[in-house]
């Protein structure tokens, strides 16, 4: 079997099997109740085209590609605009001001608010509120749109080969392959989906499965489930990584026990003793950026992911530019976790100046929600693959 895979995911700390086990008994059905909280349900986005690349090819027009967005009254009342947020300033680092001397090793919260602090990785400005709705993504499912042809696949070259260096790999340094491989990845998370809903009959309207495309677009590759596995553990890190920020983050939607809820699922999947048991360090960052050039490469790398997450203004299907701005932000919010400018090592340089708090490290709300959004697409995916590979493989088989 192709899509079988064993032994250890490239680049990554864990094995296949584990990831499956782990994923099935714990992470996979936490998730799913996760993005079904108020919190983790309305995604704040600009949806109109507004793409710096091509003119305007025409909006799509297909039925199922529409986003319905949420009126005024449907989402959450903290997160209309004018609600407490901290503008980025408040966090910056207080060295040589007066506050500095402050010692702020006693005030041990990391979590101080909400942010609109930006994200260097990535090119979108959700502070700008005049042009942003709110979408229910439980009324929007990522699915088969009909979406396809050049408008399409303009999107995905660009993606590849403007932005990220073809393989092979052996000519790319660790760093740059990484790239490749989380869009790879989520190249796949969107065609498993694409498989897993697709419009069997037009005529009956009937959903369902689509093995034989499960098979042709994903599981013949064993590279693109590799990458998949793969940006599966690399959003997974960055999450428990940030475990202690994203405990202490308000989950406030103005319900009480729903936002208990959330805060409780959160800190099942921050602390969860199976998944830490089963593989404690899905993905090493520490590795990366050693090198003389690891600056200069970071940078590099950086811009590049901006303009990925710019091109998702030109994907021309509403629903799939929601879920594409949606998933790219996620991956840039992973991004920031685990290779903030100011990591770890400022950290500990700071902390001589007594400005431990680094505002590359505070996360905007959408942020969050998109990174957990995210980790639940793609934790979907593993498991779809998991459970439909043998039986794809046996329609491609029979036919
Ligand atoms: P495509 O998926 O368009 O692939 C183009 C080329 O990229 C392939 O020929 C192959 O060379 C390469 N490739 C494919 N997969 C990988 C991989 N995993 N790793 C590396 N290289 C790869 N359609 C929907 O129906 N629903 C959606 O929600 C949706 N969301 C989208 C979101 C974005 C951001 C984009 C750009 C497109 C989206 N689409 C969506 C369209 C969908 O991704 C496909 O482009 C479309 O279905 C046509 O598929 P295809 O078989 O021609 O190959």
């Amino acid at each position: 079997d192709k899509h079988r895979h064993s032994g250890i995911v490239e680049d990554c700390c864990c094995n296949y099997e584990t990831v499956d086990h782990v994923n099935g008994e714990v992470l996979h059905p936490l998730l799913q109740e996760l993005v079904k909280t108020p919190f983790f349900r309305y995604f704040k986005v600009r949806l109109w085209c507004n793409c710096p690349f091509w003119p305007d090819d025409g909006m799509c027009l297909l039925r199922d590609c529409s986003v319905c967005e949420c009126p005024e009254s449907e989402f959450p009342d903290s997160f209309k605009p004018n609600h407490r947020i901290l503008p980025s300033d408040d966090l910056k680092c207080q060295e040589g001001k007066p506050q500095s001397a402050v010692d702020r090793t006693i005030d041990s919260k990391v979590f101080r608010g909400w942010t609109e602090t930006d994200n260097p990785w990535t090119y979108d400005d959700e502070t700008d509120n005049s042009e942003m709705t709110y979408v229910n993504l439980l009324l929007n499912p990522e699915r088969y749109t009909g979406y396809s042809g050049s408008s399409a696949r303009r999107i995905w070259d660009a993606v590849y080969s403007e932005n990220c260096p073809k393989y092979p790999a052996e000519e790319l340094c660790q760093e740059e392959k990484i790239l490749y491989k989380l869009i790879s990845g989520l190249h796949s998370s969107i065609s498993v989906h694409i498989a897993s809903d697709y419009l069997l009959d037009e005529a009956t309207n009937l959903w369902g499965h689509n093995l034989e495309i499960l098979y042709d677009r994903v599981l013949q590759y064993p590279n693109r489930v590799e990458n998949l596995y793969f940006t599966f553990l690399f959003v997974l890190r960055a999450v428990t990584k940030a475990a202690e920020y994203l405990e202490q983050a308000e989950y406030d939607t103005g319900n009480p026990i729903d936002d208990l809820t959330t805060q409780s699922l959160m800190k099942q999947l921050l602390y969860n003793p199976k998944l830490q048991a089963a593989c404690p360090l899905p993905f090493d960052e520490a590795k990366l950026w050693k090198g003389q050039r690891g600056p200069e490469l970071k940078q590099k790398i950086q811009a590049q992911f901006k303009n990925i997450s710019a091109v998702m203004d030109c994907v021309g299907c509403e629903k799939c530019r929601l879920w594409g701005k949606l998933q790219v932000s996620g991956l840039g919010t992973a991004l920031k976790i685990l290779f903030s400018v100011n990591g770890e090592e400022n950290l500990v340089q700071t902390s001589k100046f007594a400005c431990f708090i680094d505002p590359q490290l505070q996360m905007q709300r959408n942020e969050v929600i998109a990174l957990m959004n995210l980790l639940n697409r793609l934790s979907e995916s593993v498991k779809f693959v998991h459970e439909m590979g043998s039986a794809a493989e046996r329609v491609v088989k029979g036919n």
